[in-house]
Protein backbone atom coordinates (compact mmCIF):
# COMPACT_ATOMS: atom_id res chain seq x y z
CA UNK A 1 0.00 0.00 0.00
CA UNK A 2 1.31 3.20 -0.73
CA UNK A 3 1.32 5.79 2.02
CA UNK A 4 1.46 9.71 0.65
CA UNK A 5 3.92 11.58 2.38
CA UNK A 6 1.70 14.57 4.28
CA UNK A 7 -1.66 11.93 4.78
CA UNK A 8 0.27 10.37 7.55
CA UNK A 9 1.87 12.37 10.01
CA UNK A 10 2.67 12.80 13.80
CA UNK A 11 1.61 15.92 14.89
CA UNK A 12 3.33 15.65 18.54
CA UNK A 13 6.77 15.46 16.98
CA UNK A 14 8.17 18.86 17.41
CA UNK A 15 11.82 18.60 15.68
CA UNK A 16 12.98 21.29 16.97
CA UNK A 17 12.55 21.44 20.91
CA UNK A 18 13.52 17.87 20.04
CA UNK A 19 16.77 19.15 19.19
CA UNK A 20 19.76 19.69 22.05
CA UNK A 21 19.86 23.41 22.60
CA UNK A 22 23.75 24.09 21.47
CA UNK A 23 23.07 22.46 17.87
CA UNK A 24 20.13 24.69 17.64
CA UNK A 25 22.11 27.96 18.24
CA UNK A 26 24.43 26.56 15.91
CA UNK A 27 24.58 28.09 12.53
CA UNK A 28 26.22 25.49 9.85
CA UNK A 29 29.67 25.97 7.84
CA UNK A 30 28.69 28.10 5.05
CA UNK A 31 29.85 26.06 1.87
CA UNK A 32 27.07 26.36 -0.55
CA UNK A 33 27.74 26.12 -4.30
CA UNK A 34 27.79 29.86 -5.75
CA UNK A 35 27.87 29.20 -9.42
CA UNK A 36 30.66 30.92 -10.42
CA UNK A 37 33.14 31.35 -13.86
CA UNK A 38 36.25 31.63 -11.73
CA UNK A 39 36.28 30.32 -8.30
CA UNK A 40 38.58 32.14 -5.64
CA UNK A 41 36.64 31.32 -2.52
CA UNK A 42 37.79 28.72 -0.88
CA UNK A 43 41.97 28.23 -0.74
CA UNK A 44 41.79 25.33 -3.21
CA UNK A 45 44.26 24.72 -5.80
CA UNK A 46 44.23 25.56 -9.31
CA UNK A 47 46.01 22.99 -9.86
CA UNK A 48 45.11 19.14 -9.46
CA UNK A 49 48.27 17.17 -7.86
CA UNK A 50 47.08 13.99 -10.35
CA UNK A 51 46.06 14.78 -13.46
CA UNK A 52 48.01 17.93 -14.40
CA UNK A 53 47.13 19.35 -17.64
CA UNK A 54 50.70 19.09 -18.85
CA UNK A 55 51.42 15.46 -18.25
CA UNK A 56 49.51 13.03 -20.44
CA UNK A 57 51.38 10.10 -18.84
CA UNK A 58 50.43 10.93 -15.38
CA UNK A 59 46.40 10.99 -16.22
CA UNK A 60 46.84 7.45 -18.13
CA UNK A 61 48.66 6.38 -14.80
CA UNK A 62 45.99 7.60 -12.57
CA UNK A 63 43.41 5.80 -14.75
CA UNK A 64 44.96 2.63 -14.79
CA UNK A 65 45.63 2.86 -10.96
CA UNK A 66 41.95 3.75 -10.66
CA UNK A 67 40.74 1.10 -12.87
CA UNK A 68 42.99 -1.51 -10.60
CA UNK A 69 41.39 -0.37 -7.51
CA UNK A 70 37.54 -0.04 -8.53
CA UNK A 71 38.38 -3.84 -8.38
CA UNK A 72 39.61 -3.78 -4.49
CA UNK A 73 36.35 -2.08 -3.46
CA UNK A 74 34.21 -4.57 -2.38
CA UNK A 75 36.95 -4.51 0.59
CA UNK A 76 37.31 -2.50 3.70
CA UNK A 77 40.38 0.40 3.09
CA UNK A 78 43.61 -0.22 5.44
CA UNK A 79 42.61 1.18 8.99
CA UNK A 80 45.89 2.27 9.81
CA UNK A 81 46.17 4.09 6.34
CA UNK A 82 49.98 2.35 6.41
CA UNK A 83 51.23 3.58 2.95
CA UNK A 84 49.89 7.39 3.49
CA UNK A 85 51.15 7.82 6.77
CA UNK A 86 54.61 6.18 6.08
CA UNK A 87 55.07 8.65 3.02
CA UNK A 88 53.62 11.54 4.91
CA UNK A 89 56.26 10.51 7.86
CA UNK A 90 59.50 10.47 5.52
CA UNK A 91 58.44 13.57 4.29
CA UNK A 92 58.37 15.37 7.82
CA UNK A 93 60.91 13.40 9.07
CA UNK A 94 58.83 11.97 11.73
CA UNK A 95 57.93 8.36 12.52
CA UNK A 96 54.77 6.53 11.15
CA UNK A 97 53.67 6.27 15.16
CA UNK A 98 53.67 10.03 15.24
CA UNK A 99 50.93 10.21 11.92
CA UNK A 100 47.57 10.16 12.49
CA UNK A 101 45.17 10.57 9.17
CA UNK A 102 41.97 11.71 9.17
CA UNK A 103 38.93 12.20 6.46
CA UNK A 104 40.18 15.96 5.86
CA UNK A 105 41.81 18.08 8.83
CA UNK A 106 38.56 19.02 10.09
CA UNK A 107 37.66 15.43 11.05
CA UNK A 108 41.03 15.58 13.32
CA UNK A 109 40.00 19.31 15.08
CA UNK A 110 36.73 17.38 15.87
CA UNK A 111 38.47 13.97 17.09
CA UNK A 112 40.76 15.88 19.19
CA UNK A 113 37.76 17.82 21.00
CA UNK A 114 35.64 15.07 21.57
CA UNK A 115 38.87 13.53 23.31
CA UNK A 116 39.96 16.31 25.21
CA UNK A 117 36.81 18.74 25.73
CA UNK A 118 36.52 22.14 26.60
CA UNK A 119 37.29 24.62 27.30
CA UNK A 120 38.73 25.48 23.73
CA UNK A 121 40.76 28.35 23.22
CA UNK A 122 42.08 30.27 19.45
CA UNK A 123 42.56 33.73 18.50
CA UNK A 124 40.40 35.53 16.65
CA UNK A 125 39.51 36.36 13.30
CA UNK A 126 40.66 32.63 12.61
CA UNK A 127 39.57 29.59 11.22
CA UNK A 128 35.84 28.78 11.77
CA UNK A 129 35.61 25.09 12.27
CA UNK A 130 36.99 26.04 15.79
CA UNK A 131 34.36 27.41 17.44
CA UNK A 132 31.95 25.61 15.47
CA UNK A 133 33.20 21.99 16.35
CA UNK A 134 33.33 22.84 19.79
CA UNK A 135 29.89 23.86 19.77
CA UNK A 136 28.57 21.05 18.08
CA UNK A 137 30.14 19.58 20.77
CA UNK A 138 28.67 21.28 23.48
CA UNK A 139 32.20 22.19 24.63
CA UNK A 140 33.01 26.14 26.22
CA UNK A 141 34.78 28.07 23.63
CA UNK A 142 36.93 31.24 24.13
CA UNK A 143 38.50 33.75 21.30
CA UNK A 144 41.04 36.07 22.22
CA UNK A 145 41.24 38.98 19.39
CA UNK A 146 44.68 39.21 17.29
CA UNK A 147 46.47 42.40 17.61
CA UNK A 148 46.74 45.19 15.25
CA UNK A 149 48.99 43.41 13.22
CA UNK A 150 47.24 40.25 13.10
CA UNK A 151 49.74 38.92 15.57
CA UNK A 152 49.27 36.70 18.54
CA UNK A 153 48.32 39.09 21.53
CA UNK A 154 50.44 37.36 24.02
CA UNK A 155 49.54 38.99 26.93
CA UNK A 156 45.94 38.47 26.11
CA UNK A 157 46.70 34.60 25.63
CA UNK A 158 48.67 34.36 28.20
CA UNK A 159 46.20 35.96 30.68
CA UNK A 160 42.90 33.77 28.61
CA UNK A 161 44.89 30.59 29.35
CA UNK A 162 45.50 31.24 32.78
CA UNK A 163 41.91 32.09 33.17
CA UNK A 164 40.07 29.86 31.49
CA UNK A 165 42.31 26.74 31.75
CA UNK A 166 42.05 25.17 28.17
CA UNK A 167 42.33 21.78 27.44
CA UNK A 168 42.69 22.64 23.44
CA UNK A 169 44.60 25.94 21.98
CA UNK A 170 43.92 26.31 18.61
CA UNK A 171 46.89 28.17 16.15
CA UNK A 172 46.03 28.54 12.39
CA UNK A 173 49.61 29.29 11.34
CA UNK A 174 49.47 30.97 8.74
CA UNK A 175 46.27 32.11 10.14
CA UNK A 176 43.04 31.60 7.90
CA UNK A 177 41.47 34.07 7.28
CA UNK A 178 44.39 36.75 7.70
CA UNK A 179 47.34 35.03 5.90
CA UNK A 180 50.20 36.17 8.54
CA UNK A 181 52.38 33.27 10.70
CA UNK A 182 52.43 33.68 13.98
CA UNK A 183 55.42 35.12 15.51
CA UNK A 184 57.42 32.26 16.47
CA UNK A 185 58.58 33.33 19.74
CA UNK A 186 54.88 34.03 20.57
CA UNK A 187 53.26 30.46 19.51
CA UNK A 188 56.42 29.13 21.82
CA UNK A 189 55.60 31.01 24.85
CA UNK A 190 51.60 29.59 24.48
CA UNK A 191 53.23 25.78 24.60
CA UNK A 192 55.31 26.66 26.71
CA UNK A 193 52.71 28.61 29.39
CA UNK A 194 49.52 25.81 28.92
CA UNK A 195 48.70 22.65 30.70
CA UNK A 196 46.46 21.55 27.77
CA UNK A 197 47.63 21.34 24.06
CA UNK A 198 48.28 23.35 21.81
CA UNK A 199 47.53 22.60 17.93
CA UNK A 200 49.52 24.12 15.31
CA UNK A 201 47.62 24.14 12.31
CA UNK A 202 49.92 24.03 9.48
CA UNK A 203 47.19 23.48 6.33
CA UNK A 204 48.91 26.15 4.80
CA UNK A 205 52.80 25.49 5.58
CA UNK A 206 53.65 24.53 1.82
CA UNK A 207 53.17 28.37 0.94
CA UNK A 208 55.12 29.73 3.78
CA UNK A 209 59.13 30.33 3.90
CA UNK A 210 58.89 30.46 8.21
CA UNK A 211 59.69 27.08 9.92
CA UNK A 212 57.42 24.08 10.28
CA UNK A 213 56.72 23.53 14.03
CA UNK A 214 56.66 19.36 13.17
CA UNK A 215 60.16 18.94 14.32
CA UNK A 216 59.52 20.20 17.58
CA UNK A 217 56.93 17.80 18.49
CA UNK A 218 60.02 15.48 20.14
CA UNK A 219 60.59 18.65 22.36
CA UNK A 220 57.26 19.31 23.92
CA UNK A 221 54.50 16.75 24.42
CA UNK A 222 51.68 18.89 24.32
CA UNK A 223 51.97 20.32 20.77
CA UNK A 224 50.22 18.75 17.83
CA UNK A 225 50.50 20.08 14.29
CA UNK A 226 47.73 19.57 11.66
CA UNK A 227 48.18 18.90 7.86
CA UNK A 228 46.43 18.72 5.14
CA UNK A 229 46.18 17.47 1.06
CA UNK A 230 43.39 20.00 0.60
CA UNK A 231 45.31 23.11 -0.19
CA UNK A 232 47.84 21.26 -2.10
CA UNK A 233 46.54 20.28 -4.94
CA UNK A 234 44.10 17.25 -3.21
CA UNK A 235 40.89 18.88 -1.68
CA UNK A 236 38.76 16.47 -3.42
CA UNK A 237 40.32 13.47 -1.64
CA UNK A 238 39.42 14.77 2.36
CA UNK A 239 42.92 13.78 3.23
CA UNK A 240 44.58 14.98 6.53
CA UNK A 241 47.03 14.26 8.99
CA UNK A 242 47.95 15.31 12.76
CA UNK A 243 51.40 15.24 14.33
CA UNK A 244 52.26 14.38 17.88
CA UNK A 245 53.37 12.07 19.60
CA UNK A 246 52.43 8.35 20.07
CA UNK A 247 50.22 8.96 23.60
CA UNK A 248 47.79 11.66 21.71
CA UNK A 249 47.77 9.51 19.08
CA UNK A 250 46.79 6.44 21.02
CA UNK A 251 43.75 8.65 22.33
CA UNK A 252 42.27 10.09 19.44
CA UNK A 253 42.70 6.57 17.54
CA UNK A 254 40.03 5.50 20.37
CA UNK A 255 37.15 7.87 18.73
CA UNK A 256 38.66 7.85 14.79
CA UNK A 257 36.49 5.74 13.04
CA UNK A 258 38.09 2.90 11.74
CA UNK A 259 37.64 3.20 7.68
CA UNK A 260 37.86 6.73 7.66
CA UNK A 261 39.99 7.58 4.81
CA UNK A 262 38.32 5.58 1.78
CA UNK A 263 40.44 3.12 -0.65
CA UNK A 264 40.39 5.71 -3.26
CA UNK A 265 41.68 8.69 -0.94
CA UNK A 266 44.28 6.22 -0.25
CA UNK A 267 45.72 5.10 -3.36
CA UNK A 268 45.58 8.48 -4.79
CA UNK A 269 47.45 10.10 -2.15
CA UNK A 270 50.05 7.51 -1.71
CA UNK A 271 50.60 8.02 -5.70
CA UNK A 272 50.42 11.81 -5.29
CA UNK A 273 52.90 11.94 -2.36
CA UNK A 274 55.08 9.24 -4.14
CA UNK A 275 55.47 12.08 -6.94
CA UNK A 276 56.11 15.47 -5.33
CA UNK A 277 57.81 17.48 -8.37
CA UNK A 278 54.61 18.00 -10.05
CA UNK A 279 53.33 19.04 -6.66
CA UNK A 280 55.70 21.20 -5.80
CA UNK A 281 56.29 22.95 -8.77
CA UNK A 282 52.70 23.83 -8.51
CA UNK A 283 53.03 24.95 -5.06
CA UNK A 284 56.14 27.04 -6.38
CA UNK A 285 53.74 28.90 -9.39
CA UNK A 286 50.78 29.67 -6.83
CA UNK A 287 53.47 31.57 -4.65
CA UNK A 288 54.79 33.72 -7.88
CA UNK A 289 51.35 34.16 -8.83
CA UNK A 290 50.45 35.78 -5.10
CA UNK A 291 53.68 37.81 -5.09
CA UNK A 292 52.38 39.21 -8.22
CA UNK A 293 48.26 39.60 -7.20
CA UNK A 294 49.56 41.32 -3.67
CA UNK A 295 52.17 43.91 -5.46
CA UNK A 296 49.01 44.69 -7.88
CA UNK A 297 46.82 45.16 -5.06
CA UNK A 298 48.94 47.37 -3.24
CA UNK A 299 48.86 49.76 -6.29
CA UNK A 300 45.62 49.97 -6.21
CA UNK A 301 43.77 53.15 -4.84
CA UNK A 302 41.22 51.97 -1.89
CA UNK A 303 42.79 48.57 -1.52
CA UNK A 304 44.75 47.38 1.67
CA UNK A 305 46.58 44.02 0.71
CA UNK A 306 47.84 42.26 3.97
CA UNK A 307 50.72 40.16 3.17
CA UNK A 308 50.33 36.50 3.02
CA UNK A 309 52.27 33.60 4.00
CA UNK A 310 49.25 31.18 2.63
CA UNK A 311 47.42 30.27 -0.91
CA UNK A 312 45.09 33.05 -0.53
CA UNK A 313 45.76 36.89 0.05
CA UNK A 314 43.15 39.24 2.87
CA UNK A 315 42.64 42.63 2.01
CA UNK A 316 40.12 45.45 2.46
CA UNK A 317 38.24 47.88 0.58
CA UNK A 318 35.80 50.32 1.58
CA UNK A 319 32.42 48.51 0.52
CA UNK A 320 33.32 44.94 1.02
CA UNK A 321 29.30 44.30 0.19
CA UNK A 322 29.37 45.96 -2.70
CA UNK A 323 32.58 44.98 -3.97
CA UNK A 324 32.15 41.04 -3.36
CA UNK A 325 28.71 41.74 -5.02
CA UNK A 326 30.35 43.09 -8.26
CA UNK A 327 32.52 40.82 -8.89
CA UNK A 328 29.88 37.81 -8.47
CA UNK A 329 27.71 39.69 -11.22
CA UNK A 330 30.70 39.24 -13.79
CA UNK A 331 31.78 35.55 -12.50
CA UNK A 332 34.28 36.07 -10.34
CA UNK A 333 33.78 34.24 -6.72
CA UNK A 334 35.96 35.61 -3.61
CA UNK A 335 34.93 35.11 -0.09
CA UNK A 336 33.47 37.59 1.96
CA UNK A 337 34.73 38.23 5.15
CA UNK A 338 32.29 40.88 6.55
CA UNK A 339 32.05 38.80 9.54
CA UNK A 340 35.46 39.66 10.59
CA UNK A 341 34.54 43.18 10.04
CA UNK A 342 33.70 45.79 7.10
CA UNK A 343 35.53 45.80 3.85
CA UNK A 344 37.47 43.04 4.46
CA UNK A 345 37.25 40.19 1.61
CA UNK A 346 39.71 37.26 0.79
CA UNK A 347 41.00 36.11 -2.44
CA UNK A 348 42.29 32.31 -3.43
CA UNK A 349 45.38 32.10 -5.86
CA UNK A 350 44.22 31.09 -9.08
CA UNK A 351 46.50 30.58 -12.12
CA UNK A 352 47.92 33.28 -13.79
CA UNK A 353 45.34 33.72 -15.99
CA UNK A 354 42.72 34.16 -13.41
CA UNK A 355 44.50 36.09 -11.38
CA UNK A 356 44.63 38.64 -14.28
CA UNK A 357 40.91 38.12 -14.97
CA UNK A 358 40.16 38.99 -10.73
CA UNK A 359 42.46 42.01 -11.20
CA UNK A 360 41.06 43.21 -14.13
CA UNK A 361 37.51 42.85 -12.91
CA UNK A 362 38.30 44.24 -9.53
CA UNK A 363 39.55 47.52 -11.20
CA UNK A 364 36.08 47.85 -12.83
CA UNK A 365 34.15 47.17 -10.19
CA UNK A 366 36.07 49.24 -8.31
C1 LIG B 1 41.05 24.50 4.93
C2 LIG B 1 41.53 24.41 6.33
C3 LIG B 1 41.49 23.22 7.05
C4 LIG B 1 40.66 22.07 6.58
O1 LIG B 1 41.31 21.17 5.89
P1 LIG B 1 40.67 19.79 5.44
O2 LIG B 1 41.84 18.92 5.52
O3 LIG B 1 40.16 20.02 4.06
O4 LIG B 1 39.58 19.39 6.38
C5 LIG B 1 42.04 23.18 8.31
N1 LIG B 1 42.57 24.27 8.86
C6 LIG B 1 42.60 25.44 8.22
C7 LIG B 1 43.19 26.63 8.89
C8 LIG B 1 42.07 25.56 6.94
O5 LIG B 1 42.03 26.74 6.32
Amino acid sequence: MLIKYGLCYNSGVDIKKLIKPNIRALRAYQAEEIPCRIKLDANESPYSAISSQSGSTRTEQSAVSFKNNLQTLNRYPDPQATTIRKLIAKELKVKPQNILHGNGSDELIYNLISVFGGPVLYPGPTFSMYGIISQALGEKKVEVPLDNKFDLDVKKMLAAIKKYKPKLVFLSSPNNPTGNCFSEDRILKIIRQSKGLVIVDEAYQPFSDKKSFVPLIRKYKNLVILRTLSKIGLAGLRVGFMITGPDIINEVNKVRLPFNVNVLSQKVASEALQNRRQMKSDIRAIISGRKRLYKELSEMDGVIPYPSDANFIFFKVEDGNRIYGGLLDKGVLIRNMNSVGDGFLRVTIGTPQENEIFIKTLKQVL
